[in-house]
């Protein structure tokens, strides 16, 4: 069976009617996203944060995935498929996607505010639980006492992937002739744009966005993604 990696950014979930802080000038009741998104404003107000993440927990749980998700689950019965999201939301295994990464977190997953990562600075507790309901002021880590947050990659934080995991996957995409998709991305910022240039080397190759600009050798569907995805598949 051969493989296609699917790299997926906000433009995905969109036509489910997931709100995006670009659309709204980056501003949520307005704090700027990056107050509310950031280890500085976890520090300076955690009620604020989880109030914003607890909005955003119960949209996502309220929405349903559309077409593109389930064109992407619909490969399944013909390629090996993962999936690398930025995307915090859970319409990719809803859909029935089986193996889905999250580079950028999960709302549906939560962590110790003294994680590793939190460069709280205070502690390392490697506590990491899933979260079917917001996290809420007083929701305590079972092995340190620290305050939960959600997991998902803040502004100054790190993207949860590994370049060397990438790069296996390039190559297994190189040798039995895989397929590479982009999708709802613009693939020009980072850190898309590096991983995008990775899969230099793969033959077919497809860039989904109604925005996009031609990147290298890459076959170009300016269509929303469900369009593009379904179109796609027919070919694959
Ligand atoms: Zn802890």
């Amino acid at each position: 069976m051969q493989t296609i990696v699917v790299f997926s950014g906000a433009g995905l979930s969109a036509e489910s009617g997931i709100p995006t802080f670009r659309d709204a000038g980056g501003l949520w009741e307005n704090h700027r996203f990056e107050e509310v998104a950031s280890p500085e404003g976890w520090r300076r107000d955690p009620e604020l944060v989880l109030r914003f993440y607890g909005l955003r927990h119960e949209a996502i749980a309220q929405a349903e995935p559309n077409d593109a998700h389930r064109a992407i689950a619909d490969l399944e019965q013909r390629y090996r498929v993962i999936n690398w999201t930025q995307n915090i939301d859970n319409l990719l295994e809803r859909a029935g996607c089986t193996d889905v990464r999250h580079m950028h977190g999960s709302v549906f997953r939560q962590k110790c505010e003294h994680h590793r990562e939190a460069a709280s600075g205070k502690g390392w507790c490697d506590y990491l639980g899933e979260c079917p309901r917001p996290v809420q002021p007083g929701d305590l880590c079972p092995e340190c006492g620290g305050q939960l947050r959600p997991d998902v990659v803040w502004f100054g934080e790190s993207v949860q992937f590994e370049f060397s995991e990438v790069h296996a996957m390039c190559r297994e995409l190189e040798q039995n002739d895989g397929v590479f998709i982009c999708v709802g991305t613009s693939g020009m910022v980072q850190p898309a744009a590096s991983l995008i240039s990775l899969f230099a080397g793969v033959r077919r190759k497809y860039l989904i966005n109604p925005d996009a600009v031609p990147v290298g050798d890459y076959e170009l569907l300016a269509e929303s993604a469900s369009t593009g995805l379904r179109r796609l598949a027919r070919v694959l």
